[in-house]
């Protein structure tokens, strides 16, 4: 699996359509400060399923529409294209080539598309789910992030660890589990009362 390209359109400073192509041997993007090299990532971030404003640098999801520059004015809509090659089938999905599109009005109204159809947040979600991308992962670190896990403490850090390691979700079903158990013990307890009553 594959990132082929990105088409950015109406989100934060890219006013115009801009099509980034990812080929063999890109690394990296640079440009001067300010220039959107950090939305990019964001824009990536964002066409996942991102749904925290402020993981986007944003007090509110519409912030990430191009909100007009002294050339251009706003724009009422941001729409964020990812292609990814998928012929190796990495991601669970039927389809060899899949485009994620995700478009926001400033209205609030929202749309999420796969190969042009319309799905939910969730479809989006579940596709990307234990890829090892897609709006949870580690597969995107931002700046603040470093500092973040630097700074943190140490049962955070541990967090962070285990959810890269994989272990985070089978912690979660253990606490599923055993919240399951406690439940269903008093229930035992409740119908051992009820027999010990009647008999
Ligand atoms: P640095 O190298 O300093 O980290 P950068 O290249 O990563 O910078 P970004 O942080 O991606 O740059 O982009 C910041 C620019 O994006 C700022 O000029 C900011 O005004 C602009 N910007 C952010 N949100 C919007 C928006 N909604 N509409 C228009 N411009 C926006």
């Amino acid at each position: 699996m594959q990132l082929v390209s990105m088409e950015i359109d109406g989100f934060k400073s890219f006013a115009h359509k801009t099509t980034i192509k990812f080929q063999p041997g890109m690394t990296g993007i640079i440009g001067p400060n300010g220039s959107g090299k950090s939305n990019v990532i964001e824009a990536l971030r964002w066409v996942m399923g991102e749904q925290s404003a402020k993981t986007l640098r944003g007090g509110k999801m519409v912030d990430v529409i191009f909100n007009g520059s002294k050339d251009h004015h706003p724009l009422n809509r941001a729409v964020v294209k990812m292609t990814l090659d998928n012929s190796d089938h990495y991601l669970q999905s039927q389809y060899s080539e899949i485009t994620v599109t995700r478009k926001l009005y400033r209205n609030g109204d929202s749309e999420y598309l796969i190969n042009d159809h319309r799905v939910r947040l969730k479809d989006i979600v579940d596709l990307f789910i234990n890829s090892g991308i897609g709006r949870e992962s580690f597969s995107i670190i931002s700046q603040g992030r470093v500092a973040e896990i630097f700074n943190g403490q140490p049962s955070d850090r541990r967090r962070i660890i285990e959810t890269v390691a994989g272990v985070a979700k089978y912690k979660q079903n253990k606490t599923t589990a055993e919240k399951k158990l406690q439940e269903t013990a008093e229930r035992l307890d409740r119908v051992n009362d009820i027999v010990v009553e009647l008999e």
